[in-house]
């Protein structure tokens, strides 16, 4: 393990790759491997406050038990926790996982190659932060997720959405003014996304994505900042077309998300059965009220929202529009993250962050949720057990349904870290991932271990 654990934390390099893929693929033929780890006080995912000092005893994949004085075999590797925090494996709920620079400098300035190299090194920055699941909204990830899950690559479990849906004109058409209808837009030629309009375009589509993996399916509803085409205020996607979507997924027996900021958006989506929305920052609170009556969950972006918007001059690849677009959301942010606090809707976070700026600020987003009044319990159960119970929706196209994730308990997968601090009393220890986070481990395996 202390060999896989330097392995990881270097800069990814072709003798890398080649020694990684030989200690997962040997760590896989040892799954019912043990690893007790001593002396931890736990959060679960779901307490108000930390458990007295506890052994955890790790098997293969899954946490095999939790209690005092646990006993093992003399050949156990066994990592004393000196008394620090175990919580479970973070979860971000919106990555973009390909396209970590932008989505127009995934389109124009590499190939798929480069592309796939480049999230090679998202994937390890992903679990360098403690975050073991990562859930892809849109963009080429379904081959990455099969990587992952066979060995090939080093990251954290992915939940994705494969390319998002897009009507014409809509969030995620990245054309140019002059394409014609009916055209291969670059970003579908590039696997980020489709230019879907009409059911049966939208049905081929959604098949398309599950036959390949995906476990949900992403629509944009309404008009978005870093686009060209769709004015902020845009209703996208009728609602048999949203039907469409939603009939297919609930056919593989999983949920539709979408991208959407207004009320018009997201009412209609909810209309059709869309089960969370991202974004939601223009929304009213009669239509939060109406999302927690009809248990839609919010998909949240704080930093994006709060800080990034507050200032969009800071984003250097937004044009003039794209800056005032990202004011008129960052102007309704705070007042809807305050109504749904207080109408108690099952928030999940994640970053949507584009850009080297923000590569390594996945947990900023979650700590961001302290501004507009969020606790450290409500924001750690955003980025753990509520994250996880939205995972679950993907019902049978779940691809880690043999253990619970975003909890720390016996059968869950053993995703796990050890803090020095205590997130609950201080929630900022989630930002100093390199010096506080003294173990990550993810499925079983440990990703990094500097005790
Ligand atoms: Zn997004």
């Amino acid at each position: 393990m202390n060999l896989k654990n330097t392995l990881l934390s270097k800069a990814i390099s072709k003798v890398v790759i080649t020694a990684a893929i030989a200690v997962s693929l040997s760590s896989a033929a040892f799954s019912a491997e043990q690893t007790l780890i001593k002396n931890v006080k736990i959060w679960d995912g779901t307490a108000s406050k930390l458990s007295k000092t506890q052994d955890v005893l790790i098997e293969g994949e899954l946490i095999k038990a939790i209690g005092t004085g646990l006993k093992v075999a003399a050949d156990v590797e066994v990592i004393d926790g000196q008394g620090k925090t175990m919580i479970p494996g973070l979860i971000d709920m919106h990555a973009h996982l390909c396209l970590q620079e932008g989505m127009l400098v995934g389109r124009d300035a590499y190939d798929q190659m480069a592309m796939g190299a480049r999230t090679a090194h998202s994937l390890v920055e992903y679990l360098d932060q403690g975050f073991t699941t990562a859930r892809d909204v849109g963009c080429n990830v379904l081959g990455i997720a099969k990587a992952v899950n066979n060995g090939l690559l080093i990251g954290p479990r992915i939940y994705p959405a494969g390319g998002f849906l897009s009507q014409t004109g809509g969030h995620a058409d990245t054309g140019s003014f002059n394409d014609m209808p009916g055209r291969i837009d670059d970003l579908e030629r590039h696997g980020f996304g489709y230019i879907v309009d009409g059911k049966t375009e939208i049905r081929r589509a959604a098949r398309q994505n599950l036959r390949s993996g995906a476990t949900h399916i992403k629509l944009m509803a309404g008009g978005g900042v870093a686009s060209e085409f769709d004015p902020i205020h845009t209703t996208q996607f009728s609602v048999e077309e949203f039907e469409t979507a939603v009939e297919v997924a609930k056919d593989y027996g999983t949920y539709v998300t979408v991208h959407a900021y207004h009320d018009r958006s997201v009412n209609r989506a909810i209309d059709a059965g869309v089960r969370v929305i991202e974004h939601n920052f223009l929304a009213s609170e009669k239509t939060i009220k109406r999302m927690k009556k009809e248990g839609v969950a919010l998909s949240a972006q704080a930093v994006m929202s709060l800080e990034a918007f507050a200032n969009p001059e800071s984003i250097t690849f937004f044009s003039a529009d794209q800056k005032a677009k990202a004011k008129s959301v960052n102007a309704g942010a705070t007042q809807m993250f305050k109504w749904a606090l207080k109408h108690d809707l099952l928030i999940v976070t994640g970053g949507d962050m584009f850009g080297p700026a923000y590569n390594g600020r996945q947990a900023d987003n979650m700590v961001w949720m302290k501004t507009v009044g969020a606790t450290p319990l409500q924001i750690m159960k955003m980025g753990t057990s509520s994250a996880a119970e939205v995972l679950g929706w993907s019902g049978g196209m779940n691809p880690y349904k043999y253990g619970a994730l975003g909890v720390i308990k016996k059968g869950a997968y053993a995703d796990l870290i050890l803090v020095d601090g205590n997130p609950l009393k201080n929630i900022n220890v989630l930002n100093e991932y390199k010096t506080k986070f003294k173990l990550i481990i993810k499925n079983g395996q440990v990703h990094k271990n500097t005790l």
